[in-house]
């Protein structure tokens, strides 16, 4: 048994051994797709497991990721959707994984609108449980996808200047991503209206750029957030119109400079912190952190199994 943890709840779980193992393991199933996925096969990695799709609140790219990452490792699937679940008719979360647990799966993927709930599934469960997103505290696969596609990108993450712009304050992304980052090297600063920015920012001592330009100029990436409106206590937000003339990303500012790659984990809000024209600009990697998602997703999945 490898000293790989058990459980992925939260990006300190992982030291840059743990991160290197996971993007070579990656980079190993993106090198392999065409001839075993394109082939017809799959990779033999969770044959006989069955993985607990456990999602409580909506997802597009994390859901569907895990779920093909799942699949092209020979997993079987559960979907467990929370409104069409008993948790609806008022069971608990500890009923209800008690229940899945007795169908004999090995591994959750959760997602939950409250803090801790993945913590607290793994405090009750002998299988292995994922985090992929829990209110406003991590979704720690969305930091290793990024820092994957950062990594391809330039080849190393140790010395680069990554800015977080946006809705710190709600964004689990920016929580792992702080972290995750730091492990790997790279110095992280914020941008955002002061509203959306956490209060005690000595807890995680990251400078704060004066205004976006400047943001632009001293990064060579930047992790663009969504305004997260549903986690949201009203008065944070300058009106939108403000939003968009001091904060968002745009084709003007943005391809002002040469050395700079756009991330952004999705969904966007076109229009508000980003403007549409510039996530199709080269330099733009949207559509790569989502193929990322899965190759990397594949590896967590392999190497929480097989540790
Ligand atoms: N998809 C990411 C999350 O689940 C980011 C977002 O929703 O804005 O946290």
């Amino acid at each position: 048994m490898s000293d790989f943890p058990k459980n992925l709840i939260q990006a300190d779980d992982l030291n840059s051994e743990h991160l290197k193992l996971i993007f070579d393991k990656a980079k190993y199933f993106e090198d392999n797709f065409t001839n075993t996925i394109q082939n017809g096969e799959h990779f033999p990695d969770l044959k006989g497991r069955t993985v607990a799709l456990a999602f409580f609140e909506n997802s597009t790219r994390t859901r569907n990721s895990f779920e093909l990452a799942a699949k092209r490792l020979s997993s079987d699937v559960l979907n467990f959707s929370a409104n069409q679940s008993s948790l609806a008719k008022g069971e608990s979360i500890a009923d209800t994984i008690r229940t899945i647990d007795a169908m004999m799966v090995d591994i959750y993927v959760v997602r939950n609108q409250y803090n801790g709930t993945p913590a607290f599934i793994a405090s009750i469960t002998n299988n292995i449980v994922v985090n992929a997103g829990d209110g406003k505290h991590e979704h720690p696969t969305q930091a290793i996808l990024d820092a994957y596609t950062i990594l391809k990108h330039y080849g190393k993450v140790d010395g680069l200047n990554v800015s977080i712009i946006g809705d710190i304050i709600n964004s689990r992304v920016a929580r792992s991503n702080i972290t995750m980052l730091r492990t790997l090297g790279a110095d992280v600063k914020l941008f955002g209206p002061g509203t959306l920015l956490p209060r005690h920012l000595n807890c995680w001592n990251a400078p704060i750029h004066d205004n976006i330009n400047d943001a632009i100029e001293w990064s060579d990436v930047i992790i663009l957030l969504r305004i997260q409106n549903e986690r949201m206590d009203s008065g944070l937000l300058p009106s939108i119109s403000e939003y968009v003339k001091f904060y968002q990303i745009n084709v003007a500012n943005f391809a002002k400079k040469d050395k700079i790659i756009l991330l952004h984990p999705g969904p966007v809000n076109y229009g508000v912190e980003l403007e549409h024209n510039a996530s199709k600009l080269h330099n733009s990697m949207i559509d790569r952190q989502v193929t990322n998602g899965v190759f990397t997703r594949m590896a967590v999945l392999s190497l929480l199994a097989n540790r």
